[in-house]
């Protein structure tokens, strides 16, 4: 099928960007159209405005400032693969990138586009929910900050308003010696998660567990933070007995129900994978304490 018909802006400047916003009503942006394209084509979405936001300056970029890592809403996925710096400063978010979709796609898809699609199994979502991400949206009103939590709604809904542009996302890095692991099942490889867990652990001096993070996705709308799980983590060694009782807990986390999957085996898939990814993590801990 073919898009319904729609009026195309190819605007250069953010602020060029949310004028358009703010005098066209039922507009969408474009940014890797990996996602917004096939919609449009399938005519799930109708807008009358497509405001392509490839040529604009100063949407794309991964800047360490501070102790934040910001990237720029356009940065492409696969420069975020790549980047010294994400490897350096976030090395999961490249071992979740791997697992989405296929090289080509990576070479379009951003971050930004990623996050404001929201699927709930998107690995990039995922990520951004382990670290407590902030989102930076902009519209003519002024600079808006949301927290994840804030951010991501419901089932592909996002707190944006119609007239907001997504301009970046910041992460704060973990310390250098923390441990870390993504782990997902999908049908095939490049296919979105059935379900999908990150992981971070930091161990103190007398290697019990000092931080502990994890996300599951794929259980609901959006990505779950078990925050009783990550409590109960603190203070512990990081034996097998304890990341069992953990993953135990997260197999009982609630889970939807679909034409295609149970909600019993979204909840095997957590155990599981959870469990996997906390001893992946921990090893992790203990190669990095070496480096
Ligand atoms: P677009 O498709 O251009 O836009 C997506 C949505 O976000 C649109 O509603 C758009 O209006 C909005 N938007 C985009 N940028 C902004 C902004 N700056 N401010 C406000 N709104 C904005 N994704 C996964 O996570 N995991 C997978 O395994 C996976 N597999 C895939 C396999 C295939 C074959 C394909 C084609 C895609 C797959 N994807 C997967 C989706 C892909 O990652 C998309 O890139 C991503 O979902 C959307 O990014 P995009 O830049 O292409 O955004």
């Amino acid at each position: 099928m073919k898009p319904a018909s729609f009026t195309y802006h190819d605007p250069v400047s953010i602020g060029d960007v949310v004028d358009l916003l703010c005098r066209h009503e039922n507009a969408r942006l474009l940014a890797g159209g990996q996602s917004l394209m096939p919609m449009m084509n399938f005519r799930l979405v109708t807008p009358d405005h497509l405001i392509d936001l490839n040529g604009v300056e100063g949407l794309a970029g991964i800047e360490p400032t501070g102790n934040v890592l910001r990237f720029g809403a356009m940065t492409r996925q696969r420069d975020i693969e790549l980047s010294a710096d994400v490897k350096q400063f976030c090395p999961v978010m490249p071992e979740a990138l791997r697992h989405v979709g296929h090289c080509q796609t990576r070479n379009r898809g951003t971050i930004g586009g990623s996050l404001c699609h929201l699927d709930p199994s998107a690995e990039l979502v995922n990520i951004t929910a382990l670290h407590d991400g902030t989102l930076h949206a902009e519209s003519r009103r002024g600079a808006r900050r949301l927290a994840f939590t804030e951010f991501a709604t419901g089932y592909m809904s996002n707190a944006l308003e119609p007239d907001e542009l997504l301009v970046a996302v910041t992460l704060t890095p973990w310390p250098r010696h923390h441990g870390y692991a993504f782990v997902e099942v999908a049908r095939r490889l490049g296919d979105y998660a059935i379900v999908c867990v990150s992981a971070q652990l930091a161990l103190d001096g007398r290697g019990t567990i000092s931080r502990a993070a994890l996300a599951l996705s794929g259980l609901g709308t959006t990505p779950v933070r078990p925050t009783l799980v990550e409590r109960a983590l603190l203070g512990q060694e990081p034996a097998h007995g304890v990341f069992r009782a953990a993953a135990a807990e997260a197999g009982k986390l609630d889970a939807m129900s679909d034409a295609y999957i149970t909600a019993a085996y979204r909840q095997h898939l957590a155990r599981i994978l959870t469990y996997r990814a906390l001893e992946r993590a921990v090893e992790r801990c203990y190669e990095r304490m070496k480096m």
